[in-house]
């Protein structure tokens, strides 16, 4: 099987490049990011003490992420509950980068990405898939873009939600993201020194896919 690892800091658009790059190639989707976010989500409505490790333990055993496909995208399941649009919301996104430092949650979900990429071509994004979960990938890609540019999508897309967040919030939020993931011991986020850079502030969404496309192809082929 054939996996693409696209990983970059929050809100650089890569689920929006990971989507349309697995449809153009019929890969199969895969958002890491949302499955940290459901076990967040698991964890906040168990009011779940993050220094608890037997609590968390006890929790992520009855805790099951999934994905539901459908024609207009995945859903996120949690126990077979679509919580694909409470995922989105800041409640999770300020605790998300927390509940992914602890290692026992890393485990459990690095798992199950390595099952999906063992029986499927996948396209997975996310801040450790070139790095740890499939360090073999044929094709890396690390996205940046400016955190202006960051702000600015990741306002329009909560908008388009229905949520309407404050910009200097999402900006904090994005900040203390990226500071927690970027430092955290278990898998940290980096650029795994054969992925490939590519800054996407001034790219539509059609220009870096014909740019990820035309690599992928040679990569695949090669
Ligand atoms: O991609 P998204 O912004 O939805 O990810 C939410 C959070 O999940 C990230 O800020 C990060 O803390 C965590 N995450 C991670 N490893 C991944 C994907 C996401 O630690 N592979």
């Amino acid at each position: 099987m054939l996996q693409i690892a696209i990983d970059g800091h929050s809100s650089c658009g890569k689920s929006t490049l990971a989507k349309a790059l697995a449809k153009s190639l019929s890969f199969i989707y895969v958002d890491s990011g949302a499955m940290y976010r459901a076990v967040t989500l698991a964890f906040i409505r168990q009011d779940i003490d993050l220094f608890d490790h037997q609590a968390i333990a006890a929790a992520l055993k009855n805790t099951q992420v999934s994905f539901k496909m459908t024609p207009d995208g995945n859903r996120t399941l949690l126990n077979g509950e679509d919580v694909e649009d409470q995922i989105r919301e800041m409640a999770v996104a300020s605790k998300v980068s927390q509940v992914a430092t602890l290692p026992e949650v890393r485990r459990q979900l690095v798992m199950q990405q390595r099952q999906l990429g063992a029986q499927n071509h996948v396209v997975m994004d996310g801040r450790d898939i070139g790095t740890v979960v499939f360090p073999a990938a044929k094709l890396k890609i690390f996205l940046t873009a400016t955190v202006e540019k960051r702000v600015e999508r990741r306002f329009l897309q909560l908008r388009e939600q229905g949520h309407f967040i404050d910009p200097e919030d999402i900006l904090h939020n994005l900040y203390e993201r990226d500071y927690i993931d970027s430092t955290r011991s278990d898998s940290p986020l980096k650029r795994a020194p054969d992925a490939i850079n590519l800054d996407n502030t001034n790219l539509s969404p059609e220009e870096q896919l014909a740019i990820c496309v035309v690599l992928a192809q040679s990569r695949l082929k090669a």
